[in-house]
């Protein structure tokens, strides 16, 4: 078996044993293999092992690889990096998923340049938990108005919520913001069906996040290895 191979199982296996302690059956929890700055072909052989959906940061990077890999007819790509407005059009066009929309801007922009022969971009609104002042996201409070303006849009579909998790090596605080990620979710998918999709949870963190109810785990670190100098 490849180290690749490898690391891939193992993270499937970590995956399995928290739902299993969580009560939680494996299909509830999506695995987004998290493959920013890595070359195409180690995506594709992670798509042999049986992965579909891969996460991609920054626009460039990832249309290299959408371009290399377009023979893999049912591979998934979703956008999970910062969005400029100049960039939204090669996301609308390229990507089956944006998880972080957090401006009204962009939620127009994108679904203003969606194409219209493909299927509504799926959209996930991005949430600044933890409140840190540099983040992303836009503030819990915020949530519903955002969900109401996405739902509104004719190319996006709103699929749920996102959040990325305070660098933080306390475990209850952590528990705390992803229940409170859990509650939004919830309370969103109540009005509207389709916003079915938590992402949250990443190397470090997806045992507890599968304990707090995440539907989708972001991992790159653990499948793919480190990644050196960022683009
Ligand atoms: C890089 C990144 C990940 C993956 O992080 P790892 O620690 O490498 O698993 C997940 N989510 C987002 C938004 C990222 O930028």
């Amino acid at each position: 078996m490849s180290t690749l191979e490898q690391q891939y199982q193992n993270v499937l296996q970590r995956i399995a044993g928290a739902c299993q302690q969580s009560g939680r059956t494996v299909d509830s929890v999506k695995l987004l293999a998290v493959s920013k700055t890595k070359p195409a072909a180690m995506v594709e052989a992670v798509y042999r092992l049986g992965q579909r959906s891969f996460g991609e940061n920054y626009v460039q990077d990832g249309m290299d690889k959408i371009t290399a890999l377009q023979h893999l007819h049912d591979i998934e790509w979703h956008f999970i990096g910062p969005l400029q407005s100049n960039k939204s059009r090669v996301v609308a066009e390229h990507f089956h998923w944006v998880e972080t929309v957090d401006r009204e801007k962009i939620a127009r922009r994108l679904s203003e340049q969606r194409p219209p022969h493909l299927p509504p971009l799926n959209v996930l609104v991005q949430v600044n938990i933890s409140g840190e002042e540099q983040k992303s996201g836009i503030l819990p409070e915020d949530t519903h108005a955002m969900a109401e303006l996405v739902s509104t849009l004719p190319n996006l579909c709103l699929r749920g919520l996102m959040c990325i998790a305070e660098h933080t090596g306390d475990d209850e605080r952590l528990a705390q913001q992803f229940r409170q990620m859990k509650d939004l979710q919830q309370a969103i998918q109540a009005r509207y069906p389709q916003a079915d999709t938590l992402s949250m949870g990443m190397s470090g963190d997806l045992e507890l996040a599968v304990a707090c109810g995440s539907t989708e785990l972001r991992i790159g670190t653990d499948i793919f290895g480190a990644r050196g100098a960022t683009l």
